[in-house]
């Protein structure tokens, strides 16, 4: 199946030289020249694991032997049955994304992407090693290390913003063991350590150099692809709870930041599943919202950390792949990124703002709303939620209210609380206590939900990456590894 460039359809790979590469050579994000023919109903039948067999084979065909990575990606790796189960709370479905080996979502996608990995370098008869480059924002970091360590063949280098993480999420990532990883603070925000890891592979492209370079953020295809396995199985649950037919549509509420969990739904509607409104929940950094609501894009503004530090972002990397295969123009995808790199801004033409608006629906909240939000959902249902998933409730909550559209509504929620204990105690009215490990069996104590195995260990684990540099030295120390 041949992938091309978001910026230009010249640049074409198949499915297994786009999972290698992760970013085109034009800085553009590889997309599906068209999408298959999908079996969306048969999909719906299986297990969340057949599901993802089926959705990575339709669409990444060039990778073989798909049941056998699938199974090696998940067996054993997820505590709660089935991987990605759906809770009700209140009028709503919970779509618990957090029971993998780091507790957050993105561990769906970062069990898989190794295999994929591996299986396209071996299919592609590749000798020299990979080396993933990944900025973090606090959860694909951990997740990636967890997912690549000691896998044959890859090396694997974090770098996260200093003082910008969480204290467990810091405390995740600086005591990864593994022969292969390296993990460094960078002095700046996200956006800093975003960027420096994009210029890297500008410096590197083109160049002999010992390992190949690749990356586990969102802009890789193989990243992407496994996270629409969980609308499916979302969906699935939601029939066999009768709370819908199949056909019904159902809306999803997703809190976002680099755009890639809200895509892989918009992928699963291209699928054919019946997807309503997609929403786009965003904290304090409302670019999207901003963006949704008006058309234009406009990252100058002040980035602001907020208690959702994995939606601390400015620049969404995502969207460009979504205004491609809204218009499948890849002249005006070229000449809007060209814009945001320029002058840090762009408006997308009328047509296209309508076809958005139709399909997504976008809305923010503040820390402050956040709580709130965490506080009330608790207090009513007996459900605690993170800093993240609460924005995501509350512009669920809002939708509904503003709009009247009563169709099913699944939040997804993407990390577990216990990596936020000290915003989730504050909002559930108890006072914080110690530190981070100390808030974390507060938070047990009130909720009666036991802390995740892999948090649960962290406390009197050795610190193994503790070495911070500034931007400008990031490519001198990848050169160095
Ligand atoms: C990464 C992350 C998000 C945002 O997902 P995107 O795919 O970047 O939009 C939301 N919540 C949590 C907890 C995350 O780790």
């Amino acid at each position: 199946m041949i992938y091309h460039s978001t910026r230009s359809k010249t640049i074409c790979r198949d499915s297994a030289d786009a999972v290698l590469e992760g970013l085109a050579s034009d800085g553009g994000l590889y997309v599906p020249e068209r999408l298959p023919e999908f079996d969306w109903k048969k999909c719906l039948q299986g297990s969340a694991m057949d599901m993802a067999t089926d959705i990575l084979s339709a669409l990444l065909p060039e990778i073989p032997d798909m049941p056998e990575l699938v199974r090696r990606a998940y067996t054993g790796k997820f505590a709660a049955q089935d991987l990605t189960p759906t809770v009700s709370v209140g009028n709503f479905g919970v779509l618990e994304l957090f029971h993998g080996p780091t507790s957050a979502f993105k561990d769906v996608a970062l069990c898989m992407l190794p295999q994929l990995l591996t299986a396209a370098r071996t299919a592609k008869g590749m000798k020299e090693n990979i080396l993933i480059l990944t900025a973090t924002s606090g959860d694909t970091g951990k997740a990636a290390l967890e997912g690549f360590k000691d896998v044959e063949g890859i090396k694997i280098c974090v770098f996260y913003p200093d003082g910008g993480v969480s204290q467990v999420q810091r405390a995740q990532m600086v005591t990864q063991e593994g022969s292969n990883v390296t993990v460094c603070a960078v002095r700046g925000n996200f956006d800093d350590a975003q960027t420096g890891v994009k210029n890297i592979f500008a410096a590197c492209r083109g160049k002999e150099l010992p390992n190949s370079l690749s990356s586990a953020n969102s802009i890789n295809i193989g990243r992407l692809a496994p996270q629409i396995m969980y609308y499916f199985k979302s969906y699935r649950d939601l029939m066999d709870a009768g709370k819908i037919k199949l056909g019904d549509e159902v809306n999803f509420c997703v809190p976002t930041g680099n755009f890639g969990d809200i895509l892989a739904g918009y992928l699963a509607k291209k699928l054919g599943l019946p997807v309503g409104m997609l929403l786009c929940a965003s904290n304090a950094n409302n670019v999207l919202t901003d963006f949704i609501r008006t058309g234009t894009y406009d990252r100058k503004r002040p980035l602001y950390k907020t208690t959702s530090p994995s939606m601390d972002i400015l620049v969404s990397s995502n969207l460009e792949r979504l205004l491609y295969l809204m218009t499948e123009d890849d002249a005006l995808v070229a000449s809007l990124m060209e814009k945001l790199n320029k002058e840090g801004s762009y408006t997308v033409p009328e047509s296209l703002l309508a076809d958005i608006q139709a399909q997504f629906w976008a809305d923010y909240c503040d820390d402050e709303g956040a709580a709130k939000v965490m506080g009330k959902v608790f207090k009513e249902y007996g459900y605690v939620c993170d800093p993240h998933t609460a924005s995501g409730w509350a512009a669920a909550e809002n939708y509904v209210n503003q709009t009247g559209d009563n169709r099913a509504m699944v939040v997804l929620s993407t990390a577990s609380p216990y990596k936020f204990p000290e915003a989730v105690l504050k909002a559930i009215g108890e006072e914080p206590a110690g530190d981070g490990f100390d808030q974390m069996e507060q938070l047990c104590r009130i909720s009666g939900v036991d802390i995740p195995k892999n948090l649960a260990g962290l406390r009197t684990k050795e610190e193994r990456h503790t070495g911070v540099i500034g931007k400008d030295e990031m490519l001198e120390f990848v050169l160095g590894l």
